[in-house]
């Protein structure tokens, strides 16, 4: 038996001790409310796998849509392994964090390489996928191959902590352990996946972070959070690390109808993705059109150029908070292509989509086509996820 499950079954929590009436309720309840997504209608570990990355990193109706496409064109392992980079990234363009997209490519290799193909049904051995972290482990074992296994899922965790009145930090790894070990004790023996789902679908429809259902909840009567009234309370979380402040440009340089890419060295943030090109600015240097076309021109060595300012996204990676201004300018002769690490091209417009972009110059792109094509002008100031 798993250590996880053995600790579980010693554990002398509230749950625990109605765990079969506590089962009965949750999974009635799914039965009549889970939702029809796509990843469920043919369940496969594979299926999991891809919508549980994806899950990883946006919403259910964002990912639903990239889901879909990802599954026709790349429908199994041997598919993904195969498949050439560029159409991954493309697959995946507007998602976000794309060394996601690029290792499940090389877990699917590895896949292939040592398990022929078949996603592995151990925790040890899928921990050895490049990639493949506890709680997607947890996901593939649990929801894909139907084995009795807990899962790490924010919306579990969350759950759990309010079941049982847990007001540690939900986010420090010994109260995860705790949680992760309670929920391995409820976990039944048959149909352990189902189960699984059904408490993250609790906690992404009910048991919501801001302001849980209670009045709806199929479970309230397990519910020690509610009875000591602590759900606002609960989860707590460790304190947040404040973001730096930063700003940078990007210009959309164009050229008798066509516009010019960089290609982003491959082991960098976001390698082997195209963009506009940026430029970086000090905290306390000025934002104007002017000093980013002196920029521009010191960047790309070409005459001081006109820019038009079009919107303004703010955009958030690992601790900074980026407002990047985009700017639009004509150039009477473009700058040159070259094949460096920074390998760059000038793309005709009707060929601007086949590029991947990251989320961010995707917004771009997609303001650029839409506005020549008379269909919207750019908001003010925009967010990017
Ligand atoms: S009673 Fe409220 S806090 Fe408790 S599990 Fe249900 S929704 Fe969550």
């Amino acid at each position: 038996m798993h250590n996880h499950v053995l600790r579980g079954l010693m554990l002398q929590c509230a749950i625990m001790k109605n765990a079969a009436s506590f089962r009965r309720d949750l999974t009635l309840w799914f039965t009549r409310n889970a939702r029809d997504l796509p990843w469920r209608r043919k369940r496969s570990p594979y299926a999991t796998w891809i919508s549980e990355v994806m899950l990883q990193q946006t919403q259910v109706k964002t990912a639903t849509p990239f889901f879909e496409r990802w599954m026709k064109a790349l429908p199994d392992t041997h598919a993904l392994a195969r498949a050439p980079e560029q159409k991954i990234l493309h697959l995946w363009q507007g998602l976000g964090y794309y060394s996601r997209a690029r290792n499940l490519k090389r877990a699917a290799q590895h896949i292939i390489r040592h398990h022929d193909g078949r996603i592995p049904l151990t925790m040890k051995e899928l921990l050895e996928v490049p990639g493949i972290g506890p709680y997607s482990a947890g996901a593939i074992l649990s929801i894909g191959h139907n084995r009795k296994a807990p899962i790490a899922d924010g919306n579990v965790l969350r759950v759990i902590a309010r079941l049982e009145a847990i007001r540690r930090p939900i986010d420090e790894e010994t109260t995860r352990r705790h949680i992760l070990d309670i929920e391995a004790g409820l976990v039944p023996s048959s149909n352990p996946g189902r189960f699984n789902e059904a408490l993250m679908e609790l906690g992404a429809l009910i048991c919501t972070p801001k302001t849980p259902a209670c009045g709806s909840c199929p479970v309230s009567r397990h519910c020690l959070a509610r009875e000591k009234n602590l759900t606002a309370r609960i989860p707590q979380k460790k304190r947040r690390i404040l973001l730096t402040k930063v700003r940078a440009a990007a210009v959309i340089l164009e050229h008798k109808n066509r516009f010019f890419l960089h290609r982003r060295p491959v082991g960098r943030i976001m390698g082997g993705l195209w963009e506009f090109p940026e430029l970086k600015f000090a905290p306390d240097e000025g934002l104007t059109a002017a000093h980013a076309a002196r920029l521009l021109k010191r960047h790309l060595g070409r005459p001081e150029l006109r820019l038009r300012k079009i919107t303004s996204l703010k955009r958030h990676y690992t601790r900074y908070a980026e407002t990047l201004e985009v700017y639009r300018a004509k150039a009477a002769a473009g700058p040159k292509e070259h094949c460096g690490i920074w390998k760059s091209v000038w793309v005709p417009k009707n060929r601007l989509e086949e590029y991947p972009l990251s989320s961010a110059h995707a917004r771009i792109r997609r303001l650029v086509l839409d506005a020549d094509r008379g269909l919207a002008k750019p908001a003010l100031t925009d967010h990017i996820q």
